[in-house]
């Protein structure tokens, strides 16, 4: 029987998969392999993926050296899924962890490993708080993102997703992020103002929830003296102070906990998507002993450390974190991605801005339908990049942490090409 065509091929699996969907309608190609930031579709095409997963793959598709590690454990017949049962996989992890990322940084923390996902996570770091304070209310921010169940949507600013939701969300107060009332406002005031004031109509905070980056929000990158500033509130508001660490942590800002820059010491620490090291399913909570307070399994599920995805896990961290030479070459990368895109930018006039920190760059084309363009030419150039934003106005780089120059330049100068084919065509509509 002749192979069937890739685009019959997604009209099959359009016409089976739900109408959630959405990457494979940004990225309409059946991708069958990949490696390091390539992926290859079936129909014989190389594409440079700029997305990683939406920051899953910090260390590339496929990374053989992790795969390695994962293949030895499985051809050992060493328990795979154990609930939460102890296995010598989980605790090596946690004693690599606490030697190699937290011993190294004075940081002292217990874990929790909660369901699979991001959101999953922070429901857990939601709910702790609650219980250590005995208060409901969750101070998150302007643009925040944390997940799709009903708590960490709940601390979610999008509109789009919040209206999905189907039920009213509560327990939370938004407040602004750094920057969002502009240069010259320091948002932490307005919000000392508001818990120091007993007729504020706010709710004693049971915690604040911060991203230092937020990277669906736009790619918004708190400064190191608003942080500061937050977490002094937070103490002083008697509420823990909780860091969604899920897309910016394992070293995607170029440390590996994307808060090192600005000194902090959150109660809660929260990680997924790149933890594994390998796009395996995994996420934790790192929690101050002292608000350890869960009772045994009030918090539990059947996906909670997965034994696979530990094993990559150590692997990673034993080979990327032992010393300061890969942080030092995420952020000489991230400084060139950077420069790059400003200098893009600026030969386009000042219609453009670029933010980020490390190797989570945004390019804000300020008008939606130009980032829109700009991704769609990207990808039929060979190009994965995603939008982020309020109106996804934004387009956002988040290459591999390990990709080599080549592949970033080639990339890059597709993006260059996409961008001003998107100028034209709307130029002319
Ligand atoms: N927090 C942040 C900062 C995220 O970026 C995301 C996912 N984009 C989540 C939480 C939720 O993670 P998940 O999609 O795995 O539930």
């Amino acid at each position: 029987m002749a192979a069937i065509s890739g685009s019959r091929k997604m009209q099959a699996l359009d016409a089976l998969e739900s109408n959630v969907r959405t990457y494979s309608r940004s990225f309409p190609a059946m991708f069958s392999r990949a490696r390091g930031s390539i992926m290859l579709t079936e129909d014989g095409r190389n594409v440079v993926d700029f997305l990683s997963g939406a920051g899953t793959l910090n260390y590339g598709h496929n990374n053989h050296r992790l795969k390695a590690a994962i293949a030895d454990y499985l051809a050992s017949d060493a328990v795979v899924h154990g609930l939460d049962m102890a296995t010598p996989a989980k605790l090596k992890f946690m004693e690599t962890f606490n030697s190699i990322i937290l011993a190294k940084r004075n940081l002292e923390y217990r874990f929790q490993f909660t369901g699979p996902t991001g959101a999953n996570a922070i429901e857990a770091a939601i709910k702790l708080a609650r219980k250590v304070t005995g208060r409901q209310n969750i101070i998150s921010f302007t643009n925040g993102y944390h997940g799709m169940s009903l708590g960490a949507m709940a601390a979610s600013g999008n509109r789009f997703y919040r209206t999905a939701s189907g039920v009213g969300l509560s327990g939370t107060t938004f407040m602004p992020y750094d920057g969002y009332l502009g240069p010259d406002v320091d948002t932490a005031d307005f919000l000392q103002k508001v818990l120091m004031d007993e007729s504020s109509g706010i709710d004693c905070p049971a915690a604040i929830l911060v991203e230092t980056v937020q990277g669906e929000g736009g790619i918004n990158v708190a400064s190191k003296e608003w942080l500061q500033s937050i977490q002094a509130k937070a103490k002083c508001a008697d509420a823990l102070f909780i860091v969604d660490d899920v897309q910016m942590g394992c070293g995607r800002t170029g440390e590996f906990f994307s808060f090192e820059f600005a000194d902090l010491s959150p109660d809660i620490v929260v990680l997924s998507k790149s933890l594994s090291g390998y796009g395996l399913p995994l996420s934790m909570l790192l929690i101050k002993e002292e608000f350890d307070a869960w009772q045994p399994g009030e918090h539990t599920g059947t996906f909670r450390g997965n034994n696979l995805a530990l094993v990559s896990a150590t692997a990673a961290i034993d080979l990327y974190w032992r010393d300061e030479t890969f942080s030092q070459e995420v952020r000489r990368t991230g400084e060139a991605m950077r420069g790059r895109l400003e200098a893009i930018a600026a030969k386009r006039g000042n219609s453009f801005a670029v933010r980020g920190r490390g190797m989570a760059v945004g390019f804000d084309c300020q008008m939606p339908e130009i980032a829109a363009a700009t991704a769609r030419n990207a990808f039929e150039k060979g190009l994965i990049v995603e939008r982020c934003g309020p109106v996804d106005q934004v387009v956002k780089f988040l290459p591999a942490l390990t990709i080599d120059c080549e592949t970033l330049n080639q990339g890059l100068e597709i993006f260059e090409q996409a961008l001003d084919q998107a100028l034209k065509q709307t130029r002319s509509s």
